[in-house]
């Protein structure tokens, strides 16, 4: 990222998501498997000198491993336009092991932050399904994605292409819906608008977590955050 993230600048990326679950070297290799903290906060770092604004982070919080490290966190996105969003963990068809360990709801964060003086904002455009908490002594802000809360589907805005062309509905939907024989040419624009457009209708309103149905998502780096 941090070789390449003003090319990308370049070629018109506006948004960056990185996912840090720890702060902690030691613990962010145990957790991802690779040795890249350094890497990885160096490719930040990189990204705002090539003039990106504001930088989203996902941590997917996990109890014993990170929900204890919220300090350590606040004080990172002190003096960087950081978004870090605190991802509740979720329960996949693969995951249930990991789920039944490590799930902490993210009403242990909101609980800290509105002690110190955090604030929750006026849901924007762009937060989807976040709630999202400032303070004025930070540049940083922190969003709270809390997906067995009531209603959090509410408001969701987000639809996301596959590599393989599909369009998902949601994290947790079925098979999607290929869109791959319209990507193949600008002129075929307005059929991929109206195949879209006319699939939205299918969105379901919710997701069906809580009744332990993922639907294909088996695990989430099959589909990405
Ligand atoms: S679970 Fe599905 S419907 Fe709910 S917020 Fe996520 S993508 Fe949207």
């Amino acid at each position: 990222m941090a070789r390449d993230v003003r090319a990308w600048r370049d070629a018109g990326l506006t948004n960056i998501n990185v996912s840090v679950d720890s702060l902690d070297a030691r613990q962010f290799h145990a957790i991802t498997g690779q040795d890249k903290f350094a890497e990885v906060m160096a490719g930040i770092d990189a990204a705002f000198d090539a003039g990106f604004e504001k930088v989203k982070v996902n941590s997917v919080l996990m109890r014993d491993l990170n929900s204890h490290s919220l300090s350590t966190f606040l004080d990172w996105i002190r003096t960087r336009p950081i978004q870090l969003r605190f991802i509740e963990l979720m329960e996949t068809g693969e995951g249930g092991d990991l789920f039944r360990r490590h799930h902490i709801s993210g009403e242990v964060i909101r609980d800290q932050l509105l002690m110190q003086g955090w604030q929750l904002q006026p849901r924007g455009r762009s937060d989807g399904p976040a709630q999202v908490f400032r303070h004025t002594d930070y540049q940083g802000e922190v969003g709270l994605i809390m997906p067995y809360e009531k209603d959090f589907c509410a408001s969701c805005n987000r639809l996301r292409v596959s590599a393989m062309g599909n369009l998902h509905l949601c994290l947790f939907g079925d098979g999607g819906v290929s869109l791959r024989d319209l990507l193949a040419s600008d002129a075929q624009q307005g059929e991929l608008q109206a195949r879209i457009a006319h699939s939205l209708g299918q969105k379901k309103q919710t997701h069906f977590l809580h009744q332990g149905n993922t639907g294909i998502t088996q695990n989430l780096s099959f589909i990405g955050g």
